[in-house]
């Protein structure tokens, strides 16, 4: 499982600034999941337990938050979030967009003791 993974690297991402800030206890950890980052927030949700067992995250709050798509056209600079990945601008119809927003897969918060 793809997630899996994810998860433990996140983990140890985060234990390691447990350790490194005498961090007592960890209450609740927010992840955003951006819609074209490849996971998918169910399968982490269950990965996240299994890869935090026996750290202090075990007893952590997970909250995910996914990130929809945004894009910013090039031709006419409006940003759009969409709903569905359409790598077209809805306001000039310019195929020349960036994706600027949706590919994360990042840690956005921490509470901690
Ligand atoms: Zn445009």
């Amino acid at each position: 499982m793809h997630e899996l993974s994810l998860a433990q690297s996140m983990v140890s991402e985060l234990v390691s600034y447990i350790e490194k800030n005498n961090v007592k206890k960890v209450h609740q950890v927010t992840i955003v999941i951006g819609k074209l980052s490849g996971a998918e927030k169910e399968p982490f949700e269950f990965a996240f337990p299994i890869a935090a067992e026996g750290t202090l995250l075990e007893t952590a709050e997970l909250v995910v938050e996914i990130q929809k798509v945004v894009i910013l056209c090039n031709e006419c600079r409006s940003e759009t979030t969409l709903d569905m990945p359409l790598m077209k601008c809805p306001s000039c119809s310019s195929r020349s967009v960036k994706i600027i927003k949706g590919k994360e897969f990042i840690i956005k918060s921490m509470e901690i003791e």
